[in-house]
């Protein structure tokens, strides 16, 4: 290619970004299922360790499949460096962890994935760094919350599940003032939709896990960031500690890449069908879809996002009960905890994700116990309309 793939637009990039085309010419990316790698002479693999050499090493630190799929991901998100890891949760881990030593501090959005909340409540005490959870979407609230200690701001966006939409360039606006860096969990909102990079956050995380594979096969994650965040703080706690993602996964997600942009618009494009069609239904008391004008934030999801959601949040009239009627009589989309698949699945927080919370911080969220998550798939939007309805006559 004469052009850079950086200057390309993101279709594109997602195609042939980061590609390092082996001796044989191959079309497709090669996976490179190798642990380590040999050396022509004792002098080479001595200017490899000194880092005078930029070839790889081990798998743990590098290999050329994983190499391609940070490569994509950084073109993708506008980002300067890149560490793909096992899982998700690896990469949050990583990025929460890695930059912090005890006595400091973490203010974080108090709606986050259970796993997220895990790592910020449970598993930073005990190594002596405090969060103070707040509610993301008041501004004072985060402002309060600020200590001369505070080091890093957390939050996800849209929130999972209720699609709250949080101001990111308002957050990472009050962080940077505090002396503190921004960290944004992506997942909900994908690369495709919305590039937190670009608003003013020092961080970027995924579960590839989600859209990136989006077919239900490999876990993966990774973290996107400054040369400077991940050369200083990411790259040899990874190194070292080895949250390595298997070459294997990163090939898979590599591919997934190449449909993402293709997959979310199709999906995105479903899901606000659905909105349109249940928003008025009336076994539905609420109904919440980033993309339609009734969201509370709706001016906030046209300033910072370039689309919906591949997720619509829908509270049931009838609590639990119906929530499960309905969820026991879908035929085509599939009760799950996942999402961003091709498949369309259907979660209710209260009894899954969310079940670890009292329920008087799940109200407080806005997680009822009729509540309903649903992940909008590649089937026809028609099929799955017409499944849902029928569901809700059910309920
Ligand atoms: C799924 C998910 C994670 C964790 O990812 P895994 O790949 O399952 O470890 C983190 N954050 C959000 C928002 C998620 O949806």
């Amino acid at each position: 290619m004469s052009k850079s793939p950086a200057t390309y637009r993101p279709e594109t990039r997602l195609v042939h970004s980061g590609t390092l085309r082996s001796q044989y010419g191959e079309t497709s990316e090669a996976l490179f299922l190798t642990q380590g790698y040999v050396y022509a002479s004792a002098e080479e693999c001595e200017a490899r360790f000194k880092g005078e050499d930029p070839g790889f090493i081990y798998s743990r630190y590098s290999n050329p499949t994983i190499a391609m799929f940070e490569r994509r991901m950084i073109e993708l998100e506008g980002a300067e460096a890149a560490r793909s890891a096992a899982t998700g949760m690896a990469a949050v881990t990583t990025a929460i962890l890695a930059p912090l030593k005890a006595g400091d501090h973490v203010v974080a959005s108090r709606a986050l994935f259970g796993s997220n909340l895990y790592v910020l409540q449970d598993l930073l005490p005990r190594y002596g760094i405090e969060t103070t959870l707040v509610n993301g979407a008041n501004l004072d609230e985060w402002q309060r919350a600020v200590k001369p200690n505070t080091k890093t701001f957390f939050l996800e966006s849209p929130t999972n599940p209720t699609l709250d939409v949080l101001d990111i360039p308002g957050i990472a606006e009050i962080a940077h003032q505090a002396g503190a860096r921004l960290i944004v969990d992506n997942v909900f909102a994908t690369p495709i939709w919305q590039s937190p990079l670009a608003l003013g956050a020092d961080v970027v995380v995924y579960s590839a896990t989600k859209h990136i594979d989006g077919q239900g096969r490999c876990l993966g994650g990774i973290i996107l960031s400054s040369e400077a965040f991940i050369a200083e703080h990411i790259h040899n706690f990874m190194r070292q500690t080895g949250p390595s993602i298997s070459p294997f996964n990163a090939w898979v997600l590599l591919k997934g890449l190449e449909t993402l942009g293709v997959r979310v618009r199709a999906q995105t494009d479903t899901a606000a069908c659905i909105a349109d069609v249940l928003a008025n239904h009336p076994k539905i008391a609420r109904l919440v879809y980033p993309g339609r004008e009734d969201h509370p934030q709706a001016a906030l999801v046209k300033k910072q996002m370039r689309g919906g959601s591949t997720l619509i949040g829908f509270e049931v009239k009838g609590g639990k009960a119906a929530a499960f009627r309905v969820l026991n009589e879908l035929k085509l989309a599939k009760i799950s905890n996942n999402l961003g698949d091709a498949k369309s699945l259907v979660t209710h927080p209260a009894t899954t994700t969310h079940q670890r919370l009292k329920p008087e911080v799940r109200a407080e969220l806005g997680i009822g116990e009729g509540f309903i998550r649903f992940s909008a798939g590649l089937e026809h939007a028609d099929d799955l309309i017409e499944d849902l309805t029928a569901a809700l006559e059910k309920a």
